[in-house]
């Protein structure tokens, strides 16, 4: 991996604590590229201990961190981005060498994961408090706004790297200090970005990477450690359950990006080929492993035999393969596990009377984890992928009649992160839009992620939102100063 490139002294193994390089207690676990199934690097595995470490650095260095001015803040968080920037190719590498999306995924997840550092860097000089009238006359009421002190996160490996930046950077500019545990199968990502954080000149103890192959000590650690004041969590819903139920006894702030189960609806009045383009990236993005994909993609009955046509094509075309190899459309999935989830869907449908258009989730040869992409029609809602995000290429395409009865499908599920309908009568987009009980709505368009939007679920998809001005607000906590003059 090395050898791919510019700069081979981005690819580190150690973790990152109080600005140095330390090796783990625990040893070393091993990170596996998915599309080959060889061993591409041994990790420091650190020890609780060890985050406890971190997280006495992390307190240590806060207070002088936010004693820097907005401005001064931002700047270091410039420097990063530039880093970032200027480094895109050989971030993008390691991410495919250890996550498997195609190369110019993951460039396209450097920039995303940058501009984080950029838009929170800015944001950084706009921390602004309020005066409010006095409620008595000699009474003057002012609120500040303050960081919450040290932030520990717990990301998944499906973006390696943008989810550690979407809650790093708003986290530094509001002034905490950081604790970023990266999840065990991608952690050359997250150690990248301590190196450029470390030449950025981002202060020692200010960002932490702790790998670790227990997640669940380290999540214990976190919750545990009085000096922590908030845990920010992107994976399932599962794990963000059990977090929040650890981080109760210490009346813990978190931030939770869980689980999703993404309607992808497609009106009559809607054009087709924007919609299948649409239901292209929305669905297969990463393979499927994102949890803003489209899971369950809903025709109306005058457009379904024309859309699952039109679908077909369009994914017939794409090429699976090693994510490092030019014209690579779905790279492999991250595990073994994942695959057998996504051929269990399949099983399950076909049992219940779906039928197959296209792939049927038959592993491909070679030692990494392929899978051909499926489509299937005739889903129905008591489907496995109806309450269970498939996280894989599968495209099941579920015939409706109304909008009434669309919109009940859509929101028959516990979850409420991203949702997308493609259609043109301007009164069916609002009342859909305002209809779909989700945190984000894409209408006419299957990407949404952007830094400057509030990207969050509602149910049980979780808590707080990421991005946008509001971001930084789940990093900061108000006091209430009364004054009598
Ligand atoms: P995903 O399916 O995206 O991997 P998970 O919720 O299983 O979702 O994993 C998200 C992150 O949470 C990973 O980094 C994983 O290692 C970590 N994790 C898993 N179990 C726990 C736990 N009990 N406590 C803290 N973190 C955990």
């Amino acid at each position: 991996l090395a050898t791919l490139l510019d700069d081979p002294s981005l690819l580190k193994t150690q973790g990152y604590v109080n600005g140095a390089w330390i090796d783990g207690d625990t040893g070393t676990f091993e990170v596996t590229n998915p599309a080959r199934g060889d061993v591409i690097a041994e990790v420091a595995d650190l020890s609780r201990a060890q985050v406890g470490t971190a997280i006495d650095a992390a307190y240590a260095a806060q207070k002088e961190w936010a004693s820097w001015t907005g401005k001064e803040r931002a700047q270091a968080l410039r420097k990063w981005f530039d880093l970032m920037m200027a480094n895109q190719k050989d971030l993008g590498t390691i991410l495919t060498a250890e996550q498997g999306k195609p190369l110019n995924e993951a460039v396209g997840e450097i920039a995303y994961g940058a501009s984080f550092i950029e838009f929170f860097g800015e944001e950084a000089k706009r921390v602004y408090g309020e005066t409010i009238p006095g409620h008595q006359r000699d009474k003057r009421i002012t609120v500040m706004k303050q960081p919450i002190g040290v932030a520990a996160s717990i990301t998944p490996w499906n973006f390696p790297n943008a989810m550690i930046t979407r809650k790093a950077a708003p986290a530094l500019a509001a002034g905490c200090a950081f604790v970023a545990r990266p999840a065990s199968e991608t952690p050359l990502s997250a150690i990248a970005l301590a190196v450029l954080a470390e030449r950025a000149g981002i202060p020692a103890g200010v960002f932490n990477v702790v790998p670790s192959s227990s997640a669940s000590e380290v999540g214990k650690e976190f919750c545990e450690n009085p000096k922590v004041r908030k845990i920010t969590f992107t994976g399932s819903t599962e794990v963000g359950r059990i977090l929040l139920r650890q981080a109760a006894d210490q009346v813990m702030k978190c931030s939770m990006e869980l689980g999703g189960n993404a309607p992808f609806i497609v009106f009559d009045d809607a054009d087709l080929d924007a919609a299948v383009e649409g239901a292209i990236m929305c669905k297969f993005r990463n393979n499927g492993q994102t949890c803003v994909c489209a899971n369950r993609i809903y025709v109306q009955a005058g457009v379904y035999d024309a859309f699952a046509e039109k679908l077909k094509a369009a994914v017939a075309r794409m090429k699976v393969g090693d994510g490092l190899e030019e014209g690579t459309d779905l790279g492999p999935l991250i595990t073994t596990e994942a695959i057998e989830k996504v051929q269990q869907h399949i099983a399950d449908a076909k049992s219940k009377g779906a039928e197959v258009i296209l792939g049927g989730g038959d592993v491909l040869q070679g030692a990494g984890n392929f899978i051909e992409p499926t489509i299937v029609t005739g889903a129905t809602r008591d489907m496995l992928f109806s309450t269970d995000e498939t996280f894989g290429p599968l495209a099941p395409l579920f015939k409706f009649e109304t909008e009434d009865d669309v919109i009940e499908l859509a929101n028959d599920t516990i979850f409420g992160l991203a949702s997308y309908f493609y259609a043109k009568d301007l009164s069916r987009v609002y009342k859909v839009a305002e209809a779909l009980e989700y945190g984000i709505v894409g209408v006419n368009t299957g990407i949404i992620s952007t830094e400057v939007a509030p990207f969050g679920g509602v149910k049980q998809s979780g808590l707080g939102r990421e991005g946008s001005h509001h971001g930084i607000e789940d990093f900061l906590e108000m006091k209430y100063v009364c004054m009598s003059v």
